[in-house]
């Protein structure tokens, strides 16, 4: 028996990199997953492995950055779906620039793909939690979040936006039964990380006490704890998931 036998997640951005990873390894606990990505294919192409798992998927392709997209598409899922028993708000992108260059465009939409459309997604879900008296809800954050870097000012307010939704979501829906928790990766092998230089990649890995960069399982590993039955008692905290990048 898998650890999440006959329970429901939702997953943002799962077409790829860590939120495929998710999506696959909720799915192997047990899960049906709701595949939610920009690209329709992506969004298909993981719901169909969660299928070849055994396991129920619906693929839906929706921009978290629009809000009403991101209304339709929670409102949708609710109607295909008989319960949600995970939300697991992982789309993300990055826009890196200097201070003084970056667009007031670059903040806004990693501002809004980052953070807006969590806490849309967790005010969507949570009627359905609170009825439901379960609900696990895990938001991808980033070590930048905690620890800020030079030219990701955007990305890193998106983060640690992240942290004071989440803490705040938890105290706020305990008594119903509902977790929320942040796992902040440092860096994953993903296509973002793919991104970098070698000059760049070198000076991360001298920084990071274990040494390597990450592998989406390490991700997917950790959402699932938080997910499951062994993180009952596991509220409004922050995870990281970094090599000991930051500590
Ligand atoms: P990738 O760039 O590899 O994948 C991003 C995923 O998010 C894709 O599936 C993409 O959709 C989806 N996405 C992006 N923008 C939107 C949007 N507007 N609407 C819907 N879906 C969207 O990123 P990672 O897998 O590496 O990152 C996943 C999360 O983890 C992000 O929140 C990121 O900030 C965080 N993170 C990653 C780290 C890393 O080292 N990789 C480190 C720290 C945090 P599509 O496939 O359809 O294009």
């Amino acid at each position: 028996m898998g650890l999440l036998e006959g329970q429901t997640a939702v997953v943002t951005g799962a077409g790829r990199g860590l939120g495929r990873a998710i999506a696959l390894r909720l799915a192997a606990e047990g899960a049906g997953v709701a595949c939610l990505s920009r690209t329709a294919a992506n969004a298909e192409r993981t719901a169909q492995a969660v299928r070849d798992l055994g396991q129920q998927a619906w693929s839906r392709a929706v921009d978290v950055a629009d809000p009403e997209a991101v209304n339709q598409a929670a409102a949708a899922i609710q109607q295909e779906t008989e319960r949600t028993d995970i939300l697991v708000n992982n789309a993300g992108i990055t826009r890196d620039g200097l201070l003084l260059r970056l667009k007031e465009s670059d903040w806004n939409s990693v501002l809004d793909t980052n953070l807006r459309s969590a806490f849309l997604f967790v005010k969507a879900f949570t009627r359905r939690f609170m009825k439901q008296r379960h609900g696990r809800i895990v938001n991808i954050g980033s070590v930048v979040g905690q620890i800020g870097n030079p030219g990701q000012i955007n990305y890193a307010a998106s983060k640690a936006g992240l942290i004071g939704l989440t803490k705040s979501a938890a105290r706020e829906l305990a008594s119903r039964g509902v977790t929320a928790n942040v796992v902040a990766p440092g860096f994953i092998a993903t296509d973002m990380t793919g991104q970098l230089t070698e000059d760049q990649r070198s000076a991360i890995l001298e920084r990071i006490p274990l040494g390597t960069l990450g592998d989406p399982e390490d991700i997917a590993q950790t959402v699932l704890f938080l997910a499951g039955p062994h993180a009952r008692y596991v509220t409004g905290q922050v995870l990281g998931v970094d090599g000991g990048l930051a500590m």
